[in-house]
């Protein structure tokens, strides 16, 4: 309650996605606050809907907050912390608590049992009614301003002015959101995209688009990211985890770059150098009379095998015996240094986020309230956080969320 008026404390929360939905809902649950959820678009939860191929990937399976952490390239160090306080056992037990139940896939990845994001969708409506949050679609905005008193004014395009006690930011990615704040004082990193694939034209893969590596070890040398997990080839270039994780090691960096630069790839992480050379140098003495293009070394795909002889004009016809130094020398780097250059960046439908955003030195973590205007919080992906793909990016809107809810409610 506000003590001068005797009235509930107003609470805007600009942005209806997950992190903006689920903060208005943990708000009202306190039943302090009168809680206004202002969404520009038509619909609320737009992104949950789609994700994850339309069974949304609600979290990831990482129960323990420091390795948890590491799956954020921005944000790790303040959302180790954060992870204490509302974690992926939390987010599990919310949703338990409400009669939904997550399964685990193999990966990590946390999924409904119904396999729909309806579910997720149905579950956050219900609960935003049964607490109070008020609803409101198509909100223009015009802008944000903090007023002498502490309070602010939302005016929207109409015209009309509405006043609130405290903002909750969580307009994702949204350019608008970020000047109104870049008015208030706050410092914006530059929003450049993450999570993406690399268009690669090469020889070496080409027409080889569905073969798949289980685990290559994936650098970016110039800028020094390495990921280690399943590769693949598609008619682009490469994709699967290590790369999706790589691009968003590397987003900024290859931003800059104008997504140009080299990919070194080791098919065969965990093995020396000298160990290949002389694991296919044992091919020679074991098979001399075996044909070189018929027994891949190593679990090479055979398809992948046969393609890198061919562009270093080893004879398919060529067997073990007559297998060169130079043979060797180009197979070995082949297999443990291959080097690919990036000339572009492919899509990744399945999940995209962004880099960038409100600077997290502006930010107290613990409760999510501005360091530089008093009154404000800010939840998701409109602040500098981001996790590479697997649930993790949803986990960063349920947590900060909730920091945010409980930071506003302490405060009042
Ligand atoms: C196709 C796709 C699939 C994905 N799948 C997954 C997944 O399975 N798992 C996962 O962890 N992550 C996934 N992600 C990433 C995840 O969706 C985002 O990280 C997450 O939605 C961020 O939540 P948010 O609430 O911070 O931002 P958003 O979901 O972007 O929500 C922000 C909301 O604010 C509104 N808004 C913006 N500006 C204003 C304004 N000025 N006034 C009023 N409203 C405004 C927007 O319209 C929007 O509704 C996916 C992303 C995409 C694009």
């Amino acid at each position: 309650m506000n003590p001068k008026t005797g009235q509930p404390i107003k609470v805007a929360v600009i942005g209806g996605g997950a992190a903006g939905f689920f903060g208005a809902i943990q708000i009202a649950s306190g039943g302090k606050c009168s809680v206004t959820l202002l969404e520009k678009g038509k619909q609320f939860l737009s992104k949950v809907k789609i994700s994850g191929g339309g069974r949304c990937n609600v979290t990831h399976h990482c129960l323990d907050p420091e390795l948890l952490s590491k799956h954020y390239p921005r944000g790790e160090r303040e959302l180790r912390w954060a992870f204490e306080t509302f974690g992926p056992k939390d987010t599990i037990r919310w949703y338990e608590e409400r009669g939904v139940l997550l399964k685990t896939e193999s990966d990590g990845r946390m999924f409904p049992v119904t396999d729909s994001s309806e579910t997720i969708l149905q579950t956050l409506f219900q609960e935003a009614k049964r607490v109070g949050v008020r609803l409101e679609t198509e909100m223009e905005i015009h802008s944000v301003i903090p007023k002498s008193d502490s309070k602010f004014e939302i005016k929207l395009k109409s015209g009309k002015i509405l006043e609130f006690d405290k903002v909750l930011f969580a307009t994702g990615s949204g350019r608008k959101a970020w000047n109104w704040l870049e008015a208030m004082g706050h410092t914006i990193l530059d929003p450049v995209p993450s999570l993406f694939t690399f268009k690669i034209s090469d020889r070496r893969i080409d027409d080889l688009s569905g073969l798949a590596f289980e685990k290559a070890e994936c650098s970016l040398l110039e800028f020094g990211y390495s990921q280690i997990g399943p590769l693949l080839i598609t008619h682009w270039g490469f994709s699967g985890p290590a790369i999706l994780k790589l691009s968003a090691k590397g987003a900024r960096e290859l931003f800059e770059k104008g997504y140009d630069t080299t990919l070194r790839v080791n098919f065969l992480p965990g093995m020396k150098k000298e160990e290949v050379r002389k694991r296919i140098e044992k091919e020679k003495e074991l098979h001399p009379a075996k044909l070189i293009n018929n027994t891949p070394v190593l679990g090479i795909p055979r398809r992948y095998w046969e393609r890198i002889l061919e562009i270093h004009s080893i004879a398919a016809s060529k067997t073990w015996s007559g297998l060169s130094s130079k043979d060797l020398h180009l197979l070995t780097e082949e297999l443990t240094d291959g080097r690919f250059r990036i000339s572009g960046k492919g899509e990744f439908k399945d999940e995209f986020v962004t880099c960038g955003g409100v600077s997290r030195k502006e930010v107290n973590f613990k409760t999510m309230e501005s360091r530089v205007v008093s009154g404000i919080y800010f939840a998701g992906e409109v602040l500098d956080v981001d996790g590479v793909t697997g649930g993790f990016n949803f986990q960063n809107a349920w947590t900060t969320s909730y920091i945010a809810a409980q930071g506003i409610l302490s405060s009042v």
